[in-house]
């Protein structure tokens, strides 16, 4: 490597936006004494509620916590199959094995990277309950296609739009489509409270069950010591809460920068023969969540990365599919089980992306992927 580029910047790979209006509202939650179960979260859960056209919020302590609470709640149990991808974060799935169920892996396709709704028809078997399909990188998955399936065969639809809040498909929202939809709020999503969740529904009964289940299944009064049934302390505190409200206040704005980052990528990296950008079909709004790539597969990806990486670009492989995580392996899954999530996931990178990272930057990052692919194939 040559000497001047060792003192090169670091370009961080996520970082939230936190400006005055979060530390305004963290400081009238410090002030006011009220750290816990108080207005912030209630006023949260409901602009989050809004955001997705849904009739209730719970606001909970992480996405994780919320795909459990709606699994539960649902009474997908012991043994109940729920058709689910491999091509995730991994809590999509193992929200079921908290409750004993059955993830009933099924393959993407290769267009949204969301749940192929063929093999979904084709997977349906006694014992299926419900689908969970993704929404990958803030895109939306045919999730039309999984409405109706979900409808016609009687399933629970649990929609995990943890990674795609302020997304559309047509003219409604990502996180509309559920029996119950959940959001996640981790500093690297579109919008953040630390950690965080919401999950969203129209079932005023269904909301109700959850909220007692994220506070230590209390009835819905919150009685202090009188519990109904075996509930979790999934709570989102106030400061969390706070900075979520003004977050959400800020969603246009953040969303603005995340819009710019995308064209200016578009813009450094073009057309290339090795490279495909983040794409989605005209009648779908994305608001991303993560900036993806996909390379040739003919591309080292694991040399790339740390050329890049010796550069001051972080870049990681994004997904590791769920069934090969040795926990997963342990269950029985193996290579060659879902091809097209295999295919996928071998060849994407997550490059530096959030609404704040510079146009500058993205020159850079761009400038050093295609020096270090190009340099490569030349040598
Ligand atoms: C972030 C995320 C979650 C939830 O994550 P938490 O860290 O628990 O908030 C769930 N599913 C997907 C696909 C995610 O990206």
């Amino acid at each position: 490597m040559s000497p001047e580029l060792t003192s090169v910047r670091r370009i961080p790979l996520a970082r939230p936006s936190i400006g005055d209006r979060e530390r305004q509202l963290l400081e009238q939650v410090l002030s006011s004494g009220v750290l816990a179960l108080g207005q912030f979260a209630r006023d949260f859960e409901d602009a989050v509620a809004a955001v997705a056209g849904r009739a209730y919020g719970v606001a909970c302590s992480s996405g994780t916590a919320g795909l459990h609470m709606a699994v539960r709640a649902l009474g997908i149990a012991d043994g109940d199959e729920v058709i689910t991808t491999p091509f995730s974060f991994v809590a999509s799935a193992n929200c079921l094995l908290y409750e004993r169920a059955v993830p009933r892996f099924v393959d993407i396709e290769e267009d949204s990277l969301g749940l192929d709704p063929d093999l979904v028809e084709a997977a349906a078997g006694p014992r299926t309950k419900g689908i969970l399909p993704v929404h990958v990188f803030g895109r939306p998955c045919k999730i039309e296609r999984m409405e109706a399936l979900a409808a016609q065969r009687g399933w629970v639809l649990i929609e995990d739009a943890c990674e795609a809040l302020g997304s559309r498909q047509g003219d409604r929202a990502t996180g509309s489509f559920g029996t119950a939809s959940v959001f996640a709020f981790y500093p690297n999503k579109q919008i953040t409270t630390g950690e965080g969740g919401v999950v969203v529904t129209d079932d005023a009964e269904l909301a109700s069950t959850i909220r007692s289940l994220r506070n230590q299944g209390r009835d819905e009064d919150g009685t202090w010591l009188s519990h109904v049934r075996l509930g979790y302390n999934y709570r989102l505190d106030e400061m969390s809460a706070a900075i979520g409200v003004a977050q959400l206040e800020r969603l246009d704005e953040l969303a603005a920068g995340r819009a710019r980052v995308v064209r200016a990528y578009e813009a450094a990296l073009g057309d290339r023969e090795w490279l495909q950008l983040p794409r989605h079909a005209p009648d779908e709004t994305v608001d991303w969540f993560v900036y993806v790539v996909r390379l040739d597969p003919t591309i080292d990806r694991g040399m790339l990365m740390e050329d890049l990486d010796a550069r001051g670009v972080p870049a990681r492989p994004y997904f590791s599919p769920i069934h090969l995580q040795p926990f997963y392996r342990d269950l029985g899954h193996k290579p060659g089980d879902f091809p097209v999530t295999e295919r996928v996931a071998a060849s994407t990178i997550a490059l530096p992306f959030s609404a704040v990272l510079s146009d500058d930057d993205v020159a850079y990052v761009a400038a050093m992927l295609i020096e270090v692919v190009e340099r490569r194939s030349r040598s």
